[in-house]
């Protein structure tokens, strides 16, 4: 008998749909399931049996206590769970389920073994959301090979637009899906695809959309008909189709004719609504403006100006809306591209990137950041300001509440920092390092997302560097160096094991251990000798003017990555060119 033959896949696991493609002698190449490209995000129970895909969003409709939609917008959630099927469900094991229907699918068509994958997120996912997926991932009995930002993944899937050796293009990913919007600015060259940032939105696409025009149906069917149509989850959930249906008429159609028979309670009535294109952009300008302010703020990231521009890909069934081609055609003079299915490219990109980690193809290498800012709690203003205001005393909380950012957002990653830290007192001989994620300088509005528990030796120096190590796979190092010449100690936590697993790896006894105060300084050596430096020169007393200050806040994110010798001398001459010719 034949050994069945193996391949590996990537799939865009979507909030609304699904998309698996796999890498075989002719490629990359996405498969149609069901006779469909992309499979509903759906998973319900009928007669005993799972469902997922099609069949699972035609039962929504008629059952919709029996089956569920959108999970990936509960991936930040990890206590969420779902009634179905005499079970209690995660959101990682509705994702599990989803993701396990499209590769037995891809196998039972490819009569294939697929054991490993790379899965796509949205870049502005957390890192706990993306620990979620890869969970998901292996609940489905994957390798996940590597989790690959959306918008990075429909880069790469653009590898037919060739460039010549040495030339540099900029791209704009802007990718707008069923309920992720994400925005990535690229450097691509013929070797390789630089993310420079990403904003996005974990909680707006298409089923805002939807949801806006739905509303319209309620008020509609209130005014005309007296009745309250959203308080019935049958016909709440027949709008529902009905308002994506009309959706996508309205991207192909200037105006529709609604005229649909709807039954609440024992009433029968029609609804019967003209809808043009322009009452349809009018609901939603709105959210569409909202992702034009994540544009504008990507650009300010990279301090550079809509014209520095060269192509602009739309990715995401939601880019079909002609205004969001529109609006970003007004703000950078340029048509935006679709050079592949905009529903596709995801899933075609994260197959290449698998066929890379496999050894298969050699492609662009690819730079990734991360997309949000890391750091510690330690003990410092917010918990000063707090104490100052309640005047409680908040030794008693968890974790201190002042967040000291180490690896900022935008960095690319692998990203390494150093910081010192100020022991509490003498005597400390060990720290609890609580790691967040987030923007905020107070713990409270970041993510938690993991600690570790350092021991000190008896040596009596106050203070410890403490070196910062995170990866694309969500690896955390901490090195803990004692003292001028103190001994260094190395701890390691993968996020995606357990909480349990990593703290009974670095067991430490709770009773003793102390806050560590974060000290202001030491932000990065080489930037503070550098601001220094250019401060010196142009005799500023004080803070260095913005433009330095962006300048330097590049320098510093080239700072957090490996192997940027000769892009960190680029920008060091950038940056000294800058200043003589001031
Ligand atoms: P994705 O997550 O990329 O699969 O995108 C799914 C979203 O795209 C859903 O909200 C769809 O309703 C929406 N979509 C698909 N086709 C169109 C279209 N022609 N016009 C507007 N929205 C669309």
């Amino acid at each position: 008998m034949n050994a069945r033959k193996s391949l590996f896949c990537g799939i865009d696991l979507g909030t609304t749909n699904s998309c698996i493609a796999v890498f075989d002698e002719s490629g990359a190449r996405v498969l149609e399931l069901d006779g469909q490209v992309t499979m509903p995000s759906v998973v319900a129970w009928k007669d005993d049996q799972w469902l997922v895909g099609q069949a699972a969003r035609n039962h929504l409709a008629v059952s919709p206590k029996d089956a569920v939609s959108s999970i990936k917008r509960k991936m930040d959630d990890p206590g969420y769970r779902i009634k179905l099927g005499g079970e209690s469900l995660s959101p990682i094991d509705v994702s599990a389920k989803i993701l396990s229907a499209l590769v037995r699918g891809a196998e039972q068509q490819l009569d294939c073994v697929i054991d490993k994958a790379v899965i796509t997120v949205p870049a502005w996912f957390q890192e706990q959301q993306r620990q979620a997926t890869l969970e998901a991932g292996r609940q489905a009995g994957l390798e996940v090979l590597q989790i690959v930002n959306e918008p990075t993944a429909a880069a790469i899937a653009h590898e037919r637009i060739s460039l010549d050796d040495g030339a540099e293009e900029r791209w704009l990913v802007y990718d707008l899906g069923g309920g992720t919007f994400d925005v990535s600015l690229l450097n691509v060259s013929a070797a390789s695809y630089e993310v420079l940032a990403s904003e996005g939105n974990t909680f707006l696409g298409g089923d805002d959309f939807d949801h806006r025009l739905m509303e319209r149906f309620v008020t509609h069917l209130r005014d005309q008909h007296n009745i309250d149509a959203a308080a019935d989850i049958l016909v709440k959930a027949r709008l529902q189709l009905l308002a994506e249906h009309t959706k996508i008429q309205l991207s192909n159609n200037t105006h529709v004719h609604l005229l649909e028979p709807i039954v609440v309670g024992d009433q029968s009535i029609m609804l019967d609504l003209k809808l043009t294109r322009d009452d349809f952009e009018g609901m939603i300008d709105d959210l569409i403006d909202s992702t034009l302010e994540k544009v504008a703020q990507v650009m300010t990231d990279v301090n550079v100006g809509p014209e520095s521009v060269d192509r602009l890909l739309l990715v995401g069934g939601s880019t079909r809306i002609p205004l969001v081609g529109d609006k970003l055609k007004q703000r950078f003079g340029i048509d935006a591209e679709s050079w592949l299915d905009a529903d596709l490219s995801v899933a075609t990109g994260a197959c290449i990137r698998a066929a890379i980690c496999c050894g298969q193809v050699f492609d662009r290498s690819v730079v990734d950041i991360c997309s949000h800012s890391l750091g510690v709690a330690a003990m410092g203003e917010e918990d000063y300001k707090e104490m100052d205001v309640l005047g409680s005393d908040i030794s008693n909380a968890a974790h201190p509440l002042t967040f000291v950012p180490l690896i900022r957002r935008n960095t690319r990653l692998p990203a390494n920092f150093m910081r010192t830290f100020y022991k509490a007192h003498d005597q400390q001989c060990g720290a609890k390092i609580p790691i967040y994620q987030g923007e905020h300088s107070n713990t409270r509005h970041n993510n938690f997302i993991g600690e570790f528990f350092v021991e000190f030796s008896q040596n009596q120096s106050e203070n410890l560097d403490v070196r910062f190590r995170y990866d694309l796979n969500g690896t955390i190092k901490i090195t803990v160096i004692e003292g001028d010449n103190g001994t260094e100690r190395e701890y390691t936590m993968n996020l995606s094991d357990s909480a349990e697993e990593n703290s009974e790896l670095h067991t430490f006894d709770d009773s003793t251990m102390a806050l560590a105060e974060a000290s202001a300084e030491n932000e990065s050596v080489v930037t503070n000798f550098l601001i220094e430096k250019i401060s010196q020169k142009l005799e500023l007393s004080e803070e260095p003017v913005p433009e330095i200050a962006k300048l330097l806040e590049r320098y510093q994110r080239l700072l957090g990555a490996e192997e940027t010798d000769d892009e960190l001398d680029k920008l060091e001459e950038q940056l000294y060119d800058w200043v003589e010719s001031e």
